[in-house]
């Protein structure tokens, strides 16, 4: 069994809510990972169990290999249908913000229509540090995603006996990208109980694994390949690895959103490496996406905070540089010895 995870006032506030509200929104961040794809999936099964009128509207779009969760060919990407989704959101009753912390984690343009409306706004994340803009914040940073947190909320609401077999992939789905297949940030027996309820509902958590990881282009692959070939620096004076993939290798391997997905955990299989760092000139913007990894507990996220204009967990952190790769290559390198001692476990 599991331990409950609301609040009385949470719980009060959640069900006084879905009585008195009929119209939910339900958005979560810029370029939507299977997280963000799956826990709104598998809200919006519950709210539409209820009765609900229930619309998704991601920012942009989410990568390829998330297309087979069900229901996710009806998600509105605002980019895309900006008009129908401000509408939506203008409307709505209920503004459900998932997997983020901070609703500046949305696109400026639909981060500016959700303040103009007038609507409640909720939130349920994972994520270290929630900002104070919700009505209901239902945040738990000790979870393993955030699709972990909606299944303990319908699971305490009642409702898991009518979720449905299409949101048990979903919520399956996220739980599994969020922790790298269940080999990390996994620990936690909650986790397996509820692994073990999702599978009750029909779920076929082998192919599910096969769906997401085994689901790869050519182009990928070798993108893999040529990265961890050609590109990859190790410095054993910091235990750390370093990759850059600039736009015109993007190019080369004819990149898709998602391509480098999981790209930067490989390095971390190299004994005694501590951090990897992946950098990434941006296809639309003019910048460096920066992805950080870590093992045990090196934070990464106080890397990303203090010098890539970021953050994030502490063994999963991101941030962005407004440079050349070249710069953002040297700010790496004062980053690894401004953190040395902890880097080598020397506290
Ligand atoms: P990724 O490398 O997959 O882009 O990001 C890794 C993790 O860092 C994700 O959990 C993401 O939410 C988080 N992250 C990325 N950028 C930021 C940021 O600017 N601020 C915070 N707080 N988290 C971030
Ligand atoms: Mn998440």
């Amino acid at each position: 069994m599991m331990p409950s995870l609301l609040d009385e006032v949470q719980l009060t506030c959640l069900k006084d809510g879905l009585a008195n509200h009929h119209r939910f929104v339900l958005v979560a961040h810029t370029s939507p990972d299977g997280d963000a794809v799956g826990s709104t999936l598998g809200l919006a099964d519950y709210l539409k169990g209820l009765g609900k009128q229930v619309n998704i509207v991601l920012p942009n779009a989410f990568p390829e290999f998330l297309d087979w969760i069900p229901g996710a060919s009806d998600i509105l990407i605002f980019e895309q249908e900006t008009e129908r989704a401000t509408r939506l959101i203008l409307e709505a009753d209920v503004i459900c913000c998932l997997d983020l912390n901070d609703l500046s984690r949305v696109e400026d343009s639909m981060q500016s229509v959700i303040n103009e409306a007038g609507a409640e706004c909720w939130l349920f994340d994972h994520h270290l540090q929630p900002k104070d803009f919700c009505t209901l914040t239902v945040s738990f940073p000790k979870l393993s995603s955030t699709c972990e947190v909606i299944f303990r909320v319908i699971y305490e609401l009642g409702g898991f006996p009518d979720l449905t077999y299409e949101a048990a992939q979903a919520l399956y789905a996220g739980m599994c990208t969020d922790t790298g297949g269940f080999t990390f940030n996994s620990t936690r027996p909650e986790i397996f109980f509820i692994i073990s309820c999702l599978l009750e509902k029909g779920i076929d958590k082998d192919k599910i694994y096969r769906l997401i990881y085994n689901n790869n282009s050519l182009d990928r692959i070798r993108l893999q390949g040529y990265v961890l070939h050609e590109k990859l620096q190790y410095f054993d004076q910091y235990r750390s690895t370093l990759f850059t993939i600039s736009r015109e290798e993007q190019k080369a391997f004819n990149f898709q959103k998602g391509d480098s997905e999981g790209l930067v955990n490989i390095p971390l299989s190299i004994k005694g490496v501590r951090m990897s760092c992946q950098m990434r000139e941006d296809e639309e913007q003019d910048r460096i996406l920066i992805s950080l990894r870590s093992v045990d507990d090196f934070p990464c996220n106080k890397v990303a905070e203090m010098f890539f204009n970021g953050g994030g967990h502490l063994n999963a952190a991101g941030g962005r540089l407004y440079c050349t790769l070249e710069e953002a290559v040297d700010i790496y390198h004062k980053a690894m010895a401004h953190f040395k001692p902890l880097l080598l476990g020397e506290k």
